[in-house]
């Protein structure tokens, strides 16, 4: 029964199939326990309920409560329409491309209620959507829970709970998959990836953040078919990221999205000096630390990440910038510049957070200006903390920075007499540098030096 179930569901013609019987997993025989349903959440599943309506948790947090992880939110699936919905509950809005979604809002918390959602390709809708701006030109978007099922992305995440009995409803045989920690994908894995090529994304972030196994069938497709990802919307993609950042296990993720050929889709400069040991440790390090901080429930920051994947080709781009003539200082600059935009072509990084990618990355530049007021303004800088946690990083990558590292942990620490201490003895090692070695590309618009810069030089140079 089993099998004939999941033979159904490679099946690539919707309308020839019968109807489906689900599993019912009742209240015995799992471990979700409405003490670990969100109050709110509930709140919201009977009230549908007891109006009649059908009411299901759904998706990451069924599947999060089965592997006994706690949800970030909870979904709700349901029979009742969105205007019906909304006139249920007061505090709900109808969002979305057409209003298809409701939000039911208590304080700071956001319960989404969706429709149970018939066939309808990702790439369909957008298309749709453009061509008939703001107009609800299709209603046959909602249908029956076993189509809702059906259109999901793995087993794991098409499994509902029923408020009515409390069971666990099981379209995709996603229970069993729950048990062996399997991820599989819906149907024919390559036509579902091309139908919307997130789930190859998706696909690295929860073998990784849940770190469950892949079945081969799911798993083949994924590398050849990773360049599809230039077909998604950078905006989609950044948000895609955001997860995978915020998802914990990074450095499993990361691996994973190297492995698929994923990651050069994301972050194509950064990819590029993966080849290059100091590229890879900067990155072990970060992402090691990371996951240190999510398991001890720190917070994080993206655009910190973000800084620490690009701060490589930058570092890279700034070493031709100044073969080209430029200063230093201006050379980072335009580095930055142009990383920045090229990164922007795969993943919609919003003008705040690039402003605060941008600030990382130059103060370390500024970290190499240690004389007069310059240390004491560097540490002055709203983003000072993160800059120097760069730094730290770099350090522990193994790039030459230990002196700078060691400077400026004790400057940030020391009193106005060490701080003018420390000011003095830098000065006076980059005087009598000065005086050794004269400054290398000044009044030198004209000189190239090799593009294929060294480590060597970045070292020096940051
Ligand atoms: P997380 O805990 O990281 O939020 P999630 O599974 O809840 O994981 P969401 O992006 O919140 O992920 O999506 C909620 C549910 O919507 C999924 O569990 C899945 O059933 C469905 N879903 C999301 N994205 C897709 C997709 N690209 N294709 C098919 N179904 C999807
Ligand atoms: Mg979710």
């Amino acid at each position: 029964m089993l099998k004939g179930l999941f033979q159904h569901f490679t099946k690539d013609e919707p309308h020839q199939k019968r109807k489906i019987e689900p599993i019912i997993i009742p209240r015995t025989e799992h471990n979700i326990s409405r003490q670990a349903i969100r109050p709110n959440a509930l709140k919201v599943l009977y009230r549908l309920h007891n109006e009649g309506f059908s009411a299901y948790l759904v998706g990451g947090c069924v599947r999060d409560l089965l592997l006994g992880r706690a949800p970030k939110d909870f979904d709700i699936a349901t029979n009742a329409r969105p205007e019906e919905i909304r006139r249920l509950f007061k505090n709900s809005r109808l969002i979305g491309k057409r209003f298809r979604l409701a939000h039911i809002v208590f304080g700071k918390e956001i319960i989404e209620v969706a429709t149970f959602r018939t066939h309808h390709h990702q790439a369909e809708e957008e298309h749709d959507a453009r061509m008939h701006k703001g107009m609800i030109v299709r209603d046959n978007v909602f249908g029956p829970i076993e189509d809702d099922a059906e259109r999901r992305d793995f087993s794991i995440n098409a499994l509902y709970y029923n408020i009515a009995d409390f069971s666990v409803v099981d379209y995709a045989n996603g229970m069993s998959d729950i048990k062996a920690r399997l991820l599989r994908i819906i149907g024919n894995p390559e036509l579902r990836y091309r139908e919307d090529p997130v789930r190859l994304l998706r696909a690295a972030r929860f073998m990784g953040k849940l770190k469950l196994n892949i079945s081969p069938e799911t798993e083949a497709p994924i590398t050849h078919l990773s360049y599809l990802l230039q077909q998604v919307s950078s905006a989609r993609l950044f948000q895609e990221v955001l997860k995978i950042f915020e998802g914990g296990a990074l450095i499993d993720t990361f691996h994973l999205l190297q492995k698929y050929k994923l990651f050069e889709q994301l972050f194509p400069q950064t990819a590029a000096l993966l080849h290059q040991n100091e590229t890879i440790k900067l990155l072990e390090v970060a992402l090691t630390n990371t996951d240190t901080r999510l398991q001890t429930d720190k917070p994080i920051s993206s655009s910190f990440l973000f800084a620490v994947i690009l701060w490589r080709p930058v570092q890279e781009q700034a070493l031709r910038e100044e073969a080209e003539g430029f200063p230093p200082y201006v050379a980072v600059e335009r580095a930055i510049h142009i990383v920045l935009k090229k990164q922007t072509e795969q993943l919609a990084i919003p003008r705040r957070m690039q402003i605060t990618i941008r600030d990382i990355c130059f103060l370390q530049h500024r970290f190499t200006q240690r004389h007069g007021s310059r240390p004491l303004r560097a540490l002055e800088h709203p983003r000072f903390r993160a800059g120097y946690d760069l730094l730290v990083l770099r350090q522990q990558a193994g790039e030459h920075v230990q002196e700078l590292y060691d400077w400026w942990t004790q400057f940030q620490v020391g009193n106005r007499e060490e701080q003018e201490r420390l000011i003095k003895e830098a000065s006076n090692s980059r005087l009598s540098r000065k005086r050794r070695k004269p400054r290398k590309f000044k009044n030198s618009h004209k000189k190239k030096i090799p593009t294929d810069a060294t480590n060597q030089k970045t070292q020096d140079k940051f």
